[in-house]
């Protein structure tokens, strides 16, 4: 079962956002500025998803045309279809 659920959440004053598995009433704080972050929204499960990692910072990236965030492990954007380029190197 899973108990926690993913937001996006986003630093109102510098608007950078974050993906964190978070508790509804947690309160969280950006780790570089300090800034509480508000949640935005909650980011559903996509099933089925490309990517098997889990949807957190460290196993995602932003997409170079369309700027959405994808699994590090997926060969093409899902949103646009950009190839991506290896990032680990194991081709
Ligand atoms: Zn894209």
């Amino acid at each position: 079962m899973h108990t926690h659920q993913i937001y996006r959440l986003r630093a109102p004053a510098s608007g950078r956002e974050a993906l964190v598995e978070a508790e509804v009433d947690g309160v969280y704080v950006d780790r570089e500025t300090g800034e509480e972050l508000q949640p935005v929204t909650r980011v559903l499960p996509l099933a089925p998803s490309a990517s098997k990692l889990l949807r957190s910072p460290e196993n995602l990236l932003e997409c170079r045309r369309c700027k959405q965030l994808i699994g590090i492990d997926v060969s093409d954007c899902p949103h646009c279809g950009l190839r991506q380029e290896a990032t680990n190197g194991d081709s």
